[in-house]
């Protein structure tokens, strides 16, 4: 007698519809393989161009990355004041350093963005530099007044296609200049396109705006046939928690998440101090989730229901655990009026931001892993960590409106038309016409975020 034994948690689509390749050791990042067990799976398929860019691009990166020839090559004289000391006989390789700043949200949409850029660009990103790297000491040091800044080049006429500098940095900030952000169009490409090494610095999601460079365009309608799922599908492929950070994921969705009928994820961010702000904001919350369906109503009286007892699961995630806690006391002490149940989780309330610290940074990763794995979605109002959330389980957001002078806002909150997150500081204006307009005006497929006042634009 054989007995066979099948592993009921073997993950079916281990692959991700082939986004991930098959060449890796599972054991080194069990996320990697194990997500799907996690996640509902959606009607999005990375498409075949997308699948074998990705290929290429990892044929580029094991040719040049770190540890190569070509990066030996590439890194010699590189610092070096005088940019005809430098060696510019790099080939093929091409490099982008991606600056490591801000928050994690800032730190998860930026990577993506410059991973995209890379791929348009045929560039190799690299974000685990070896120490030794030339620049190394003075990245950090890097702004708008910086020489090389290739805004700041541009304003000095400091630039042009016969006086190519070895390493450019491009300044991708709120506070960038319509020139720091206009790097992508064409004009500029044919500068940059020649720098062996550019060095960003970024805190915006700043893809929607590539979409502006007609070759870029070509190539992006190929790779995403389905505009609204670049960051999606850029998530699937780049973001994997470590083991630890899995375990912590993996031991509360099954604590907590598994077995509920409907599980709710709400992110709630606070960017003010004022004292009044958390009974607005709670008072907001109740009246999103209510008016939208997204939890049960409070009953006015007491009744017997003898159906069966649905089970929602509310997965609040804060730096401030008064939010949950109300909100736990608040099903605690008033029953809903169809008897259904709600079980309210907040994993941790670190109450004020400590980036880099370890623990703290894979605290907040895990719970923007565990709110992607939800089935709705609240978020707050331009927060880089709720655009993650939402967009890496590709889902639409509903999105609590920032209180306008300490009052809730009617409505309190809306649905976004996309899943993908919102440039905050868009440019002014597209390549073609220095005149200013209005980016969402310019192609059907772009439009204003539903949570910003300004510049914000996305794609749908
Ligand atoms: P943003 O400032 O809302 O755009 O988001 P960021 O992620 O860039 O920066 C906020 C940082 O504060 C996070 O990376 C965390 O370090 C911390 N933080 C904010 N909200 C939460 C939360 O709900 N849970 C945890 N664990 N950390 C949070």
């Amino acid at each position: 007698i054989v007995n066979v034994i099948v592993d009921s948690k073997e993950p079916k689509d281990k692959l991700l519809r082939g986004i991930l390749t098959a060449d890796f050791d599972e054991d080194s990042c069990l996320s990697r393989h194990q997500s799907s067990l996690y996640r509902k799976p959606l009607p999005y398929k990375p498409s075949e161009y997308l699948i074998s860019k990705l290929r290429s691009y990892e044929i580029l990166h094991r040719r040049c990355g770190p540890g190569t020839r070509a990066y030996k090559e590439a890194t010699k004289n590189l610092g070096h004041d005088d940019d005809n000391y430098a060696s510019k006989s790099v080939g093929e390789c091409r490099y982008i350093v991606w600056v490591a700043a801000f928050g994690l949200g800032n730190r998860i949409l930026t990577l993506a963005s410059v991973f995209l850029y890379a791929l348009l660009s045929r560039s190799c990103t690299s974000w685990l530099l070896p120490h030794d790297f030339p620049l190394m000491k003075h990245i950090d040091g890097y702004n708008m007044g910086y020489s090389r800044c290739y805004g700041t080049m541009l304003n000095n006429h400091a630039i042009s296609a016969n006086s190519t500098p070895q390493h450019l940095y491009l300044h991708i900030l709120h506070d960038s200049r319509d020139v720091d952000k206009m790097f992508f169009c064409p004009k500029d490409q044919t500068l940059i396109d020649k720098v062996p090494w550019l060095i960003v610095n970024a805190n915006v999601y700043f893809v929607p705006s590539l979409w502006f460079n007609p070759t870029f365009q070509t190539e992006l309608v190929k790779l995403f046939p389905q505009k609204e799922t670049v960051f999606y599908h850029l998530a699937l492929y780049l973001f994997h928690p470590t083991n630890q950070v899995w375990g912590m994921v993996t031991r509360s969705y099954d604590a907590y998440l598994s077995r509920a009928d409907q599980t709710l994820g709400i992110q709630v961010r606070v960017f003010t101090r004022r004292a009044s702000y958390l009974q607005h904001l709670m008072d907001q919350i109740v009246a999103c989730t209510q008016r939208e369906k997204l939890l049960p109503e409070l009953a006015t009286q007491v009744s017997n229901t003898s159906r069966s007892k649905k089970l929602n699961a509310v997965l609040v995630t804060s730096l401030h655990p008064e939010y949950s806690n109300n909100l736990k006391n608040m099903y605690w002490e008033i029953p809903t009026s169809t008897g259904d149940i709600v079980q309210v989780y907040r994993p941790s309330g670190e109450r004020f931001q400590q980036t880099d610290k370890k623990l703290h940074d894979q605290k907040a990763l895990a719970e923007i892993y565990l709110l992607s794995l939800t089935d709705n979605i609240v978020i707050s109002a331009g927060s880089t960590f709720g655009y993650v959330a939402h967009s890496l389980g590709g889902l639409k957001p509903w999105l609590l409106y920032r209180p306008v002078s300490g009052r809730v806002p009617d409505p309190p909150c809306v649905r976004a038309v996309s899943m993908e997150p919102c440039y905050i500081t868009s440019p002014s204006h597209g390549c073609e016409n220095k005149k200013r307009i209005d980016l969402a005006t310019v192609f059907p497929f772009v439009r204003h975020c539903e949570d910003t006042r300004h510049d914000g634009v996305k794609l749908f």
